[in-house]
């Protein structure tokens, strides 16, 4: 595929220790798939987190996305298994449970942060 030339996969190939900041942009995605995890992709990376079991009421709690204050009963704990390294590494956030009003209010570079653990792991 084409795409695996471009720039950005280049540097995740060959420069993997390059902070994402200096990275060119490409287009970064946040949405839910077809199970319903929560999907955060910037080619060529990408972090599939599974939504875990609510947890009951208490404070609310920061989305990693959009950062808002966010009720607990509008949130979602979720984990994503980070694809570096022996063993399983899990990565955990928390998330509007409303993904796709979160996204229109998500700014790229906080996508990005919890992206560039893909890479700093
Ligand atoms: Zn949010």
């Amino acid at each position: 595929m084409a795409e695996d030339c471009d720039e950005r996969s280049i540097i995740a190939r060959y420069f993997p220790g390059t902070p994402p900041e200096l990275w060119p942009a490409g287009e970064v995605l946040y949405y839910r798939d077809e199970e319903g995890r929560i999907v955060i992709r910037e080619h060529p990376l990408e972090l599939r987190f599974e939504v875990l079991e609510k947890v009951p009421s208490g404070k609310p709690v920061l989305c990693d996305a959009c950062r808002r204050q966010i009720a607990r009963h509008a949130a979602v704990f979720a984990r994503a298994e980070l694809p570096a390294g022996e063993g399983r590494h899990y990565l955990y956030r928390s998330f509007c449970a409303d993904t796709q009003a979160c996204a229109e209010r998500a700014e790229p570079r906080y996508l990005r942060e919890i992206l560039a653990r893909v890479i700093l792991h």
